[in-house]
């Protein structure tokens, strides 16, 4: 049994086979083949294995004609590796004798073998299982080649084990089988964290490496709640979190069903709750929580899910399909965030060169600079937004100057709509999201110019406190609650009240729940939360009231380690609802 921790990203506790995607995305598939395939697939393997051995030794001839026979010596190892009686012998008796596939069999024999070569104690023959590794890839790569199964083609449910999953990758899982993920890298607001969260997929993330010693098909428990993965558990753990699977079930329904009744604290103060969501189908799982809208529509997903560049009438359909479904609920649809980590591949090329893309070309940036791109989502935007009830927030805004810039293309779009006759909203409320600290310093002066606030603290603690948000060696650094982005809000709030503006807070802090007592006495009366997170945090506002909350933000606003802010934070929600400390 083999235990890991890593960073909870989305609850939800759950049991089944592993599917593992090395590094170089390698889909293993135990399946177990029919006894009637098993020749074809034997002859599969040998097919694989010859194609290999001639591909080693070509790489011999060339290697040795250019460095010499030292080095060509490499290859006739892995050759000699790749011939070994030995090891064909038992690949082949796992797909003739226990019908496994031939990938799977390739990896459990090679990681076998490697893994004995390891544990042997001689350094040479440990480095050795490197070159095993080697080989398994390069016959993974012959066997999984054309032929290689696609995540969405999945035909029965599995968790999926890998390195990293690209966001554009985990929009693309088919939920009806991807029961669960854990990922090697990642921190707890990475869009693929994020995606989950949409995706209502238990998730763990930055669990470090651990993927060597797994070939798939093992059973995992994977708890989304406390952030463990535990491979070939035991039958007592398996039934201890089989109890646990039961008892947060029990909790989950009973939460949804406060979705009838009203987000108000016991003092009578209406809070509202948004819902953040990426794809327009998740519209639906907003209102049936009891959602008040749509506070943060990202659509940068229409690029990242398909594989073509998304038309006008792409973007028109979304927006018309989310603001249809709301109905007189605000929907906040949030102009292209492209770069950093959510980028397209077919614009992969333009980013390439980034040092540092997080501080690269992104978001308003990109739209700025590529201002057809944006003006075909601004045109589709303003067309549909006579459907409903809509406003539009330009992200990442780190001066005024980008502000002005982006609303008068804006409003130049609405010029030309208006040249062609067609019908648009022009009396939208226009937004910015507050992710940079530069636009928390001059909040006042862009409170003047915009008709809302959305706070994204998951940009605006990465920015403020250095730490980017998708790596797991500094996931301990990054915190939300730390004193500095506590002020940061309360700062934001202040300008928002002086000018009669609204202030929303977008980031994954305000979908966890034991921020909600904080945020209430910081005076926010509006959040804008992952779906599932809903429910949560209605209980907590219908289990407060206002002087309570201000009592709890005062103490945690007093504390000067973010450590203790949370720790104090925890302790209330206990107290306030136990039933969300699991
Ligand atoms: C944020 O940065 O808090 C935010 C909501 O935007 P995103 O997570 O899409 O970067
Ligand atoms: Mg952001």
């Amino acid at each position: 049994m083999q235990v890991r921790s890593g960073i909870p990203v989305s609850p939800g506790v759950v049991v089944g086979p592993a599917l593992v995607l090395g590094s170089e995305d390698f889909r293993i598939p135990r399946h177990y083949l029919s006894r009637d395939a098993v020749d074809v697939e034997l002859v599969r393997f040998k097919t694989a294995l010859d194609s290999v051995c001639r591909d080693i030794e070509e790489h011999e001839i060339l290697v040795g004609d250019q460095l010499g026979s030292q080095y060509a010596a490499i290859f006739s190892a892995h050759l000699q590796m790749a011939r070994d009686p030995r090891l064909i012998k038992e690949v082949e008796s796992l797909i003739r004798d226990e019908c496994c596939s031939p990938e799977y069999a390739v990896s459990k024999t090679l990681r076998r073998f490697a893994e004995q070569m390891q544990n042997l104690g001689d350094q040479y023959l440990a480095e050795r299982a490197l070159d095993i590794f080697d080989l398994e890839k390069r016959l993974l790569r012959k066997l999984l080649g054309e032929s290689r199964e696609e995540l969405s083609n999945l035909t029965q449910p599995v968790i999926i084990l890998a390195h990293d999953l690209t966001p554009g990758e985990t929009a693309t899982l088919n939920t009806e089988f991807v029961i669960g993920f854990a990922t090697e890298v990642g921190g707890h607001t990475s869009h693929t964290a994020i995606l989950a969260g949409a995706l209502e997929i238990p998730a763990v993330v930055g669990l470090g490496r651990y993927l060597a010693g797994v070939s798939g098909g093992e059973m995992v428990i994977l708890d989304g709640d406390h952030g463990q993965v535990i491979i070939d558990p035991d039958e007592a753990t398996l039934a201890r979190f089989r109890d646990s699977q039961a008892r947060s079930i029990r909790v989950r329904e009973r939460l949804e069903s406060l979705e009838i009744l009203d987000s108000e604290t016991q003092d009578g103060q209406r809070v509202q709750i948004f819902g953040n969501i990426e794809f327009p189908e998740e519209v639906h799982q907003c209102m049936k929580r009891g959602a008040d809208g749509v506070g943060l529509y990202r659509t940068e997903f229409l690029y990242l899910g398909g594989n073509k560049e998304p038309t006008e009438q792409d973007h028109y359909d979304a927006y018309c399909q989310v603001l249809k479904a709301c109905g007189d609920h605000p929907v906040v649809i949030r102009t292209l965030d492209i770069g950093a980590d959510k980028v397209p591949a077919r614009l992969r090329n333009r980013f390439a060169d980034s040092q540092n893309p997080m501080l690269g070309l992104r978001s308003i940036r990109l739209s700025l600079q590529s201002t057809p791109l944006f003006k075909v989502q601004l045109r589709a935007v303003l067309r549909a937004a006579v459907f409903g009830n809509c406003r539009i927030m330009f992200p990442l805004v780190a001066s005024l100057l980008e502000f002005r810039q982006a609303r008068m293309i804006l409003m130049d779009v609405m010029e030309d709509l208006e040249d062609e006759g067609v019908d648009f909203c022009r009396d939208l409320p226009i937004g910015m999201m507050v992710e940079v600290p530069s636009a928390v310093i001059l909040a006042e002066e862009f409170a003047r110019e915009v008709d809302f606030f959305s706070i994204g603290t998951n940009d605006l603690i990465q920015y403020t406190l250095a730490c980017d948000r998708s790596d797991p060696s500094v996931a301990n650094l990054y915190r939300s609650g730390d004193p500095s982005i506590l002020r940061m809000i309360q700062s934001v709030l202040k300008a928002g009240e002086r000018h009669g503006k609204s202030v929303t807070v977008c980031g994954q802090m305000s979908s966890d729940p034991r921020f909600m007592p904080l945020l209430l006495g910081l005076g926010l009366r509006q959040v804008s939360a992952t779906p599932h997170a809903i429910p949560r945090l209605k209980e907590v506002v219908r289990n407060i009231s206002i002087p309570e909350a201000e009592r709890i933000a005062a103490h945690a606003c007093s504390l000067d380690l973010a450590r203790d802010v949370e720790h104090y934070l925890l302790g209330e929600l206990g107290r306030i609802c136990p039933d969300l400390v699991v």
